[in-house]
């Protein structure tokens, strides 16, 4: 793939999507689980309609959590059979959103939200289908900002409120409960706090089964984590295997919600370097691509590995690599050893998930185009830069 030709092409900056390093990541998950496990993608780690559409094609489902992304899937062809809607705050208009388009499963993270579940579905005479999502208390190692199966997290319905929140929503009429899930955090590597929080989830699924409330599905969540630095690569084999045998003595169907693990190292963000400023004791690299565009390092410190493709032989210096935009917190990298002039282009890597869907116009700046690299080599537009005109049109002016 020649990214310095793409740059040239299409402008900077630009995400660069590679569709084999797409099947590559899917593919670890298909080999590994059991074939009748529902993969639903998660579509906030890139919500790219081709993407979502790749992963259709593909036979995956949708994990979801909003209204918008589930626009998203049905535009790109996804199949709301195969969309699970998670979020603690789903209102009542993406409700009933997601019951007309007759979902496979409201991920449920509250009695409150049971109860309007269940008001919205008897207006609209169905019987809506749920799980609940249950917060496990287990420790996903990671960083705080991304971890969501602590108590202390906002996230899921306590494990000692569990059976009780089942037994509630047995005596609703139109719900249908179908399944149990949780989703206890990102960016693992150690994945034994999965294989945990599965542990603590069957227990109660025994506990209910043997209360007349029976479970078709287990929904483990995603949170595998993706090389960005030195980390070791998170074993999906082992996690599989272990799945696998706990599930051994139950009928339920296997859910994932894999979002990062599948495009986070499938894209790079091409960004040219417009300026070099000698500091006081450190140089700044000042690139055409801000917090804007890649808030990961802003917003969690986050490491993304950057090299200069187009000069790779310049002699490296101690260097932030800032962006335009007028934050103190504008950084891709800080402390970073890096050979850079005015000119350069600057591959930053893993920049599939969490990157173009976090993007914001913060300083009035234009979102970035998305290229999708097939596996014939083709490079395909699957997002045009966004114009100015575009991105004041919603705006009026009342004075
Ligand atoms: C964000 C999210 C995911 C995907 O997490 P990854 O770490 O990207 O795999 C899955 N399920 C839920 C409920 C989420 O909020």
């Amino acid at each position: 793939m020649n990214l310095n030709a793409l740059a040239e092409q299409f402008g900077t900056p630009l995400y660069v999507y590679d569709q084999s390093a797409l099947d590559h990541a899917l593919d670890r998950y298909t080999q590994a689980f059991p074939e009748a496990t529902l993969i639903c993608y998660a579509v906030k780690a890139n919500s790219n309609l081709s993407i979502l559409r790749h992963f259709a094609q593909r036979g995956c489902g949708f994990d979801i959590v909003s209204g918008g992304e589930l626009a998203r899937v049905l535009a790109a062809g996804g199949d709301p059979a195969k969309t699970v809607f998670s979020g603690v705050g789903k209102s009542s208009d993406e409700i009933r959103f997601a019951l007309s388009h007759q979902i496979k499963c409201f991920n449920v993270e509250s009695l409150p939200e049971l109860d309007r579940i269940n008001t919205i579905a008897a207006e609209t005479g169905c019987r809506a289908p749920v799980s609940l999502r249950i917060n496990p208390d287990v420790d996903a190692q990671t960083h705080p900002y991304i971890s969501t199966g602590l108590k202390e997290n906002k996230f899921g319905i306590p494990m000692a409120q569990a059976e009780a929140a089942y037994q509630y929503a047995d005596t609703l009429p139109h719900l249908n409960i179908i399944g149990i899930d949780c989703h206890i955090g990102s960016q693992l590597i150690d994945l034994s706090p999965l294989v945990e929080a599965c542990e603590r989830l069957l227990p109660l699924v025994e506990r209910l089964q043997a209360q007349g409330i029976t479970l078709q599905h287990i929904d483990l969540g995603g949170g595998i984590g993706i090389v960005y630095h030195n980390e070791n690569t998170p074993d999906i084999a082992a996690y599989a295997a272990e799945v696998r045998r706990l599930l051994a003595p139950y009928s339920l169907q296997l859910i994932l919600e894999p979002g990062r693990s599948l495009v986070g190292n499938a894209g790079v963000l091409l960004t040219r370097v417009e300026y070099v400023k000698q500091g006081d004791g450190k140089d700044f690299v000042i690139t055409d691509a801000a917090m804007n565009d890649l808030l990961r390092p802003a917003l969690y410190g986050a490491y993304h590995q950057i090299d200069n493709i187009s000069a790779p032989e310049r002699e490296a210096r101690v260097a932030d690599i800032v962006g335009p935009i007028c934050e103190t917190g504008d950084f891709l990298a800080q402390n970073r050893l890096i050979g850079a002039q005015a000119g350069d282009l600057l591959a930053v890597r893993s920049a599939g998930a969490y990157a173009a869907s976090m993007a914001s116009n913060y300083n009035s700046r234009p979102r970035a185009a998305e290229v999708l690299v097939d596996d014939t080599g083709a490079a395909k537009l699957i997002r045009r830069r966004e114009t100015l005109a575009e991105m004041l049109a919603n705006e009026h002016n009342l004075l």
